[in-house]
């Protein structure tokens, strides 16, 4: 058996449980990479993995994704993540969400959940029946912070977008700028509409490809198959799906200018960074563009413990300063050549005193 604490994805995490409740059929795994800043924060994933293993690196990249992502929010959270491993079927009981957060429960808020891919809204209400320490809970009240990350995700990443457009091609809108958007999810789906009001061209696939033809269909927009869509001619691609896509085939295959979207985890290794910069494509860090979503269910979080309101003001306010710091990220990175997701980790590791 390989140690899989001897892998470069495990970068030090303070703690790596695995969670197994034979009665409900529960595999889960909570990694907390860093509570240097905070309680460790991240959505838990609901997802099949062809094997163990796979499910493991997920849940490690992804929390130490979040503990990037939280600390370049400037969020007093840590970063943590949860990876439920669901059966081919994807079977999901009450029971298993019961035992999973009895589990969270027992970390004694070291770790707070939210919802993330597989995890709906009604989901996290059932977990926080057994827990507080959990986030993304249905909120009373259009000016409420709090509710489905979502939407607070396809904000910054669309606010993301414009700044990649005017960084990289001048421009002040993105009328008529081509974004190919791959998934049509939440975020995607989010995203789109955000685009489609500005004027933009937009290209749609999803795996589901009915979802991706309702959508384009509401908002005029043009589809090709989920395996066509990285190749699409165009001036942004728009990850929106899942990660690891920036592998060396799927760089080769871009034909694009910019890329940024919501997906966490984009770059599959940490060179492919460095090439997308080679050939001239900008790329806009994932986990600092799609950082809407946990500035949302952080403030609710931290209002709620304090039992105040949260002012919904306050969270456009924090995600309307993700275009800032992408630009810092940019400028950063044009002046000492090194790529924008380099400059982005040494950011956010010296903020989580690494
Ligand atoms: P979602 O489940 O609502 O949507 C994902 C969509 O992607 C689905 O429609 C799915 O069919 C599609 N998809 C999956 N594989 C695909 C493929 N190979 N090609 C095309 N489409 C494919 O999930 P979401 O909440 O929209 O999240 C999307 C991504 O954004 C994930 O990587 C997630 O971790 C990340 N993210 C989400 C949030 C949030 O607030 N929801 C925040 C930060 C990051």
């Amino acid at each position: 058996m390989t140690a899989f604490w001897t892998e470069a994805d495990y970068d030090d995490h303070e703690l790596v449980q695995l969670v197994r409740d034979p009665k409900s059929g529960l595999t889960a795994i909570i990694a907390l990479h860093s509570t240097h800043l905070g309680p460790g924060a991240g959505g838990t994933r609901f997802w099949h993995y062809a094997d163990a293993a796979g499910g493991m690196r997920d849940a490690l990249r992804l929390s130490r994704g979040m503990s990037y992502k939280n600390a370049m929010a400037g969020l007093p959270m840590g970063g943590g993540k949860a990876v439920i491993l669901a059966d081919k079927a994807r079977t999901k009981t009450p029971e298993m969400l019961a035992a999973f957060a009895d589990a969270v429960e027992a970390l004694g808020g070291r770790y707070v959940t939210a919802e993330d891919v597989g995890i709906s809204e009604a989901d996290m209400a059932m977990v926080a029946q057994r827990t507080q320490f959990v986030s993304g809970l249905p909120v009373e009240g259009e000016d409420a912070a709090g509710g489905d990350p979502g939407p607070f995700t396809a904000m910054g990443i669309f606010l993301g977008i414009k700044a990649a457009v005017k960084h990289k091609l001048g421009k002040d809108s993105v009328k008529d700028v081509h974004v190919a958007i791959q998934g049509t999810g939440s975020v995607g789906g989010g995203v789109a509409r955000l685009l489609a009001k500005e004027g933009a061209r937009l290209t749609l696939a999803d795996i589901g490809a009915d979802r991706a033809a309702k959508l384009a269909d509401e908002i005029d927009a043009d589809t090709v198959a989920s395996d066509a869509i990285m190749s699409v001619a165009c001036d942004v691609f728009s990850p929106n799906a899942l990660g690891a896509i920036l592998d060396d085939e799927g760089i080769a295959r871009l034909d694009c200018q910019i890329v940024a979207g919501g997906a966490n985890n984009q770059l599959a290794r940490p060179e492919h960074g460095p090439t997308l910069a080679q050939r001239g494509i900008l790329y806009a860090p994932d986990y600092v563009i799609n950082a809407g979503g946990i500035i949302s269910v952080t403030l609710e979080y931290l209002c709620r413990n304090k039992g105040d309101p949260c002012d919904i003001n306050e969270v456009r306010k924090r995600i309307a300063q993700i275009p800032g710091r992408l630009e810092q990220i940019w400028r950063e990175s044009d002046k000492t050549g090194e790529s924008s997701d380099q400059v982005a980790d040494r950011m956010a590791r010296k903020l989580i005193g690494r």
